[in-house]
């Protein structure tokens, strides 16, 4: 598997090659060793950022199935007014996860006891969600994650056992913070880009497009776009027979400590 240890591997291998190359033949120029390392560190941070590659740590992105099932995940929030619309659309219809910013918690503890007694998921977002988290020491990340599950310990009485992590990347440094914490690790296979996209229309159609069985779905729920996207798709997955399970059950895992 293409992972950061094989990758690693494979580096030190073509490191030894060309020492070897130097020693019996000649001697090779710097240029190689540079180009080497500079090959190892672009793959090794452009993969970062494809959470579904588990290439720096797994995480659960979708579910192998052919039955139509799919989680629906909102990141973020909370959000004073959005995230009630969204609880809104989803009541009787579908139970979701809600990926929280700690520090958006504050204020909103209403929402996320109303979230939790809807049935719906709550899981750890980070803190801050800087847009420096993923230049962080792990200790400072990890610092994050268990301020985050404090928090919504202290409002709903269980702590979280879903993380997903900022900007959907996994990093050495996240990895190195995530060692020895219990989280699943969760991921997503098909994103609305509900935060940039200006044309909805075209949003839930590529959505609709890309839908598998299985399918771990991302909004946000943050933005107003999500809300008129979510009704739009809360009706198409109707018609497509598709369920809307929680994340614990398309994964089976626990969603809180025990
Ligand atoms: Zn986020």
């Amino acid at each position: 598997m293409f992972t950061f240890r094989t990758t690693t591997i494979i580096f030190f291998i073509l490191l030894l090659g060309l020492n070897l190359l130097s020693i019996a033949i000649q001697p090779v120029h710097f240029g190689f060793y540079l180009l080497l390392i500079w090959l190892y560190l672009s793959v090794s941070v452009l993969m970062s950022f494809f959470i579904r590659s588990g290439f720096h740590r797994k995480a659960l992105c979708n579910l192998d199935t052919t039955r139509k099932v799919v989680a629906l995940t909102f990141d973020d929030g909370p959000h004073p007014e959005i995230t009630v619309k969204i609880l809104d659309l989803l009541r009787n219809r579908a139970t979701a996860t809600f990926f929280c910013k700690g520090m958006n918690i504050e204020g909103n503890e209403p929402i996320l006891r109303k979230m939790n007694l809807e049935g719906h998921l709550i899981g750890n977002h980070s803190w801050s969600h800087s847009d420096w988290f993923d230049f962080y020491p792990p200790r400072k990340m990890r610092e994050e994650l268990i301020h985050t599950d404090a928090k919504i310990g202290s409002v709903i009485g269980k702590k979280p056992l879903l993380f997903r992590p900022p900007y959907g990347v996994i990093n050495p440094m996240l990895k190195k913070a995530l060692s020895g914490l219990p989280y699943h690790v969760i991921g997503f296979s098909n994103r609305c880009w509900d935060t940039v996209a200006k044309d909805e229309k075209k949003v839930l159609g590529r959505v609709k497009k890309n839908l598998r069985p299985g399918d771990v779905i991302l909004l946000h729920d943050t933005v107003e776009n999500s809300v008129n996207i979510l009704k739009d798709l809360l009706d198409h997955l109707d018609e497509e027979g598709y369920s809307v399970v929680p994340l614990d059950k398309l994964f089976n895992v626990e969603a809180y400590e025990k």
